[in-house]
């Protein structure tokens, strides 16, 4: 990029923003201000709030994070609150961003909102192909609506507004609440507690058998910033792991017991959904980009969350 970009992160104090935060810390590029932005900027709900920030920063470039985001039980049991908050906040940053004359937006979709019924593995081009899975259609069908409004901003006002979509992302600085958490965050919480207690039995929901694509939020920022600098396409495109880096839950709470060297037993609770058995993504469309991108091997990006995890317990996000 040239000089004198201003660039706004949504969501900027979350797992993705904190992420592409300490990349650009370490790149320190010239001609690029960065800045932040927490709830606390103004909530983005809001519109009102929403055009206060922008007047504020006159962002020439945004990364759309902001988001409410949780794993599958705080979906399944909250599905009305992620169709409105995020139908709100998308709405709110892609109207604003074309109104004050943002060059580029580059947002977040998820692989979580692919049809649940699919062949696989999915890629870009079967985003609508079909209804999202039942327990999460609310923050499915808002994240989807990106897209749409993507293409029709660029139709009706040529807008480059375009959009990313991560497979299952963890790091440091995530959600490691027990009710809300995505899988790896929950299971680091629960195991790091039963260790306190001197229990021996660590608990994972389901049955250990779902399969998922995992990446380290700091390969996921050096991609997103990839993305914001270089990708001129409206499509969407997938940020995922190769496909023979996919492992099951039950491999991720081997992973998680060795790196904390639990030696109780791993115990599953079927009484508890899987919720999607699979949400397996190709992307071979960011390898004809970026055929040489290095992703952290997983159990390197998991012993480095763990390490940052019990580094952090008494300020991270419990
Ligand atoms: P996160 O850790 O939960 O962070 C969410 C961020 O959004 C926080 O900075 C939060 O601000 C902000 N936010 C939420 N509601 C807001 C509101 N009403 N107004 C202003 N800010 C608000 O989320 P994340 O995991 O980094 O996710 C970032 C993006 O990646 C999201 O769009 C998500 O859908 C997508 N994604 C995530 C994953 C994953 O596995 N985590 C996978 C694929 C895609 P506060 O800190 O002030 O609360
Ligand atoms: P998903 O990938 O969108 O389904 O969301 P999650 O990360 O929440 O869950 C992934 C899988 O991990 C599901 O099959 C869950 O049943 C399973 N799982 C096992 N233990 C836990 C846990 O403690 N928390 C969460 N969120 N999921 C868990």
């Amino acid at each position: 990029m040239s000089q004198g970009k201003v660039i706004i992160v949504t969501g900027g104090t979350g797992l993705v923003g904190k992420a592409i935060e300490t990349i650009v810390t370490e790149e320190n590029r010239k001609g690029e201000t960065w800045i932040f932005l927490s709830s606390k900027d103004g909530d983005l709900c809001d519109y009102k709030a929403t055009e206060n920030i922008f007047k504020k920063y006159k962002p020439t470039h945004v990364i759309h994070l902001a988001a409410m985001v949780g794993g599958l039980f705080h979906n399944l049991s909250h599905n009305l609150d992620f169709l409105r908050n995020n139908l709100r906040i998308n709405n709110n940053v892609l109207q604003i961003s074309f109104e004050t004359g943002v060059k580029k937006v580059v947002s977040c979709l998820s692989t979580c909102i692919f049809p649940g019924k699919a062949s696989y593995p999915l890629d870009e081009t079967m985003l609508h192909n079909g209804s999202p899975h039942p327990s999460n259609f609310g923050y499915s069908y808002a994240k989807r609506l990106i897209d749409v409004a993507n293409h029709a901003y660029n139709e009706q006002h040529g807008c480059m507004f375009t959009s990313v979509i991560p497979c299952n992302t963890f790091g440091p600085h995530d959600n490691f609440n027990l009710e809300s958490s995505h899988v790896i965050p929950g299971l680091m919480r629960k195991l790091h507690d039963i260790i306190e207690k001197g229990d021996d039995k660590f608990c994972v929901w389901g049955s250990g058998t779902p399969i998922r694509q995992f990446i380290y939020s700091l390969d996921l920022a050096k991609l997103i910033l990839w993305v914001l600098r270089n990708y001129e396409e409206i499509e969407p495109i997938l940020l995922c792991v190769d496909d023979e880096a996919q492992v099951t839950i039950k491999q991720v709470a081997e992973a998680l017991a060795k790196s904390f060297n639990f030696k109780g037993d791993i115990v599953f609770d079927t009484s508890k959904t899987d919720g999607q058995h699979k949400m397996t993504s190709n992307n071979a469309k960011l390898r004809s980009y970026l055929p040489d991108f290095q992703f952290t091997p997983f159990d390197v990006a998991i012993k480095e969350t763990v390490e940052w995890f019990k580094a952090n317990y008494k300020t991270a996000r419990l």
